[in-house]
């Protein structure tokens, strides 16, 4: 995904050797360039089309539409989600629902597809990388 210029927040992603270095990240923070940071596990997510907002594949392999892009925002099939100037108008193609956008969290079948994801992976929907000590299966931080 490309960065807009007006972009303050980055991610940064930090690879842990371990299940136990990594959870003690969460819970604490990391401190990078003396600057404490909050750390949260990268959770899988359904993949969206960004050309044709379909599901379960990356643009580049997207063969639903070779001419067309459909946009993320107001779901017009002529220009990228990026380039949109359509204020205000918001179409999800999704649902075929004008209430919110294709890119929206709160989008119903995202969320259905994300049930469906940790259904398959029961491991990605808890904060932690499950190891030897219980609370890390938990979905609450130890106290
Ligand atoms: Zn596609
Ligand atoms: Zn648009
Ligand atoms: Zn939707």
């Amino acid at each position: 995904m490309r960065r807009r210029p007006d972009q303050r927040l980055a991610h940064v992603i930090i690879t842990f050797s371990d299940a136990d270095t990594a959870n003690r990240a969460i819970v604490n923070g990391l401190s990078i360039c003396h600057k404490r940071v909050s750390v949260a596990k990268c959770r899988k997510e359904p993949i969206r089309c960004l050309k044709c907002q379909g599901w379960d594949h990356i643009a580049a392999e997207c063969v639903v539409t070779k001419e067309v892009n459909v946009c993320g925002t107001c779901g017009a099939r002529d220009h990228w989600t990026s380039k949109c100037n359509q204020q205000g108008v918001t179409h999800c193609t999704s649902c075929k629902s004008d209430d919110h956008t294709s890119w929206d969290r709160g989008c119903p079948t995202f969320l259905r597809k994300v049930d469906e994801l940790n259904a398959r992976d029961p491991a990605n929907d808890i904060p932690f990388f499950p190891a030897r000590e219980t609370w890390t299966w938990s979905q609450s931080y130890p106290s």
